[in-house]
C-alpha cells in the first residue's frame, strides 16, 4: 500500500480487490456515450489487471465506436464489441443499469462488481461500491489498485488523470486527496495538456458557427428555480448535423458562465421528439435530485436526462422540476 489511498467505501475496498483479484476472466463494461472517466476508469483498471495475467475486455453499449476524442487513451486494445463469457463483470461509473443499455443483459447469471461515485447509484451489482464524496470513478481506482498493490505505468497514469481532471472540470472541484493523487500522476510522467488536448480543447471549426447559432437563441428566465434563475440553450437536430457528440457537449461549459442563473441548460436533440437534457448549477440547486425525479441521474451539480415530447412541454416539465429543487 503506497500512502495516497483516502477513498472511504460501502463495501470495502478490500472485499473488492480481493473479488477482482480472484477472477481469471473479467468484463469491465462502460456506460453508453463512454466520457473519459468511465472509460479511463475501465482502462486503468484493465491494463493493471491484464498485466497481472487476467484476461481483461472493456464494452460499453453505444455508440459503436470509441468517441474520437478519447480514441488517444491507452487501453484501446481491450474494447471489444462483442464480449465472451468471463468470471466477473465489473461496472465502472455507471450510475444505474439503464446506463448500461443491452449490455445489462451480462450482470445475469455472473458475480457483477459497481464502482461508481453518483449518490443516485442504486446499487445494482452483487458488490456494491459507490462513493459520492470520490470525485471521479477514477479516483476510486486508483485507490483500488493501491489495495492492489499494482504498479502505476505512465499509460495506466494517463487513463486516470483524464477521468479525474474531466469530472472535476480541470479540478474546480478536486478534493485534496484528489490533487494529492494528481501529483502523484505527473509524477508518473503525465503530461496533463497533452492527454486533455483531444479530450476537451479540440473542436472542429465548424462548431464556432454551431456556437454562434445556437447561443442566439438562449433565454434567461429570472423567475426560474425561486427566482435564482435559468438559463436555456436548445440544440436542435439541424444545428448539431455534422458535428460530433463532443461539440454538442461542450456547449454546457459555456452557457453555465452565465452570471444571472443559478441553474444552466442544454437540451440536445436526438430525434425529432427526443430531447438529452443537461444540467449545470453553481451549488444553491441539487439539479442531480432534479434530474432523478425526471428520470436521469447524475451529481449535485452536474446531471441530466432523457426527455420525449415537444421543446416546450421539456421546458414546463423542467421548469416545474426547479421549483422544487431539493426534492
Ligand atoms: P452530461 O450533462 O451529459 O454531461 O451529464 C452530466 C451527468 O448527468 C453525468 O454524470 C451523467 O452520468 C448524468 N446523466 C446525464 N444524462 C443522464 C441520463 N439520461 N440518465 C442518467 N444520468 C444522466
Ligand atoms: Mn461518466
Ligand atoms: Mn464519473
Amino acid at each position: 500500500m503506497s500512502a495516497a489511498p483516502t477513498y472511504t467505501t460501502a463495501a470495502p475496498v478490500q472485499q473488492v480487490a480481493a473479488q477482482i483479484d480472484a477472477a481469471r476472466s473479467i468484463l469491465l463494461l462502460s456506460h453508453v456515450n463512454p466520457d473519459a472517466d468511465t472509460l479511463g476508469s475501465a482502462f486503468a483498471l484493465g491494463l493493471a489487471l491484464e498485466a497481472r495475467g487476467a484476461r481483461v475486455q472493456v464494452a460499453f453499449d453505444a455508440p459503436d465506436e470509441v468517441p474520437a476524442s478519447l480514441t488517444g487513451l491507452p487501453g484501446q486494445h481491450l474494447i471489444t464489441r462483442d464480449p465472451a463469457d468471463v468470471d466477473l463483470v465489473v461496472c465502472v461509473d455507471v450510475a444505474s443499469i439503464a446506463r448500461l443499455a443491452r449490455l445489462a443483459a451480462r450482470l445475469a447469471g455472473t458475480p457483477s462488481i459497481v464502482i461508481d461515485h453518483h449518490a443516485s447509484n442504486p446499487g445494482f451489482g452483487d458488490l456494491n461500491w459507490v462513493d459520492p464524496r470520490a470525485e471521479a470513478t477514477a479516483a476510486m481506482i486508483a485507490a483500488l489498485l493501491d489495495e492492489l498493490d499494482a504498479y502505476l505505468t505512465l499509460p495506466i497514469a494517463t487513463n486516470l488523470y483524464a477521468g479525474l481532471a474531466t469530472d472535476t472540470v480541470n479540478f474546480r472541484f478536486a478534493t485534496p486527496a484528489g490533487y494529492r493523487l494528481a501529483a502523484r500522476l505527473v509524477e508518473v510522467g503525465v503530461d496533463a495538456a497533452d492527454v486533455l488536448r483531444p479530450i476537451t480543447d479540440t473542436h472542429p471549426f465548424g462548431w464556432l458557427g454551431m456556437l454562434g447559432q445556437v447561443l442566439s437563441t438562449a433565454t434567461l428566465d429570472r423567475t426560474a428555480a425561486g427566482g435564482l434563475g435559468a438559463v436555456i440553450v436548445p440544440i436542435p437536430l439541424a444545428a448539431a448535423a455534422g458535428l460530433r457528440r463532443e461539440e454538442l457537449d461542450a456547449v454546457i461549459d459555456i452557457v453555465r458562465t452565465s452570471a444571472e442563473a443559478e441553474v444552466a441548460v442544454v437540451t440536445k436533440q436526438t430525434d425529432p421528439d427526443t430531447w438529452q437534457v443537461s444540467l449545470r448549477s453553481h451549488g444553491a440547486v441539487v439539479v442531480g435530485a432534479v434530474a432523478v425525479a425526471l428520470g436521469g441521474g447524475g451529481h449535485p451539480r452536474a446531471a441530466g436526462y432523457t426527455f420525449v415530447g415537444t421543446h416546450p412541454a421539456l421546458v414546463t416539465r423542467l421548469l416545474a422540476g426547479l421549483t422544487r429543487p431539493g426534492v
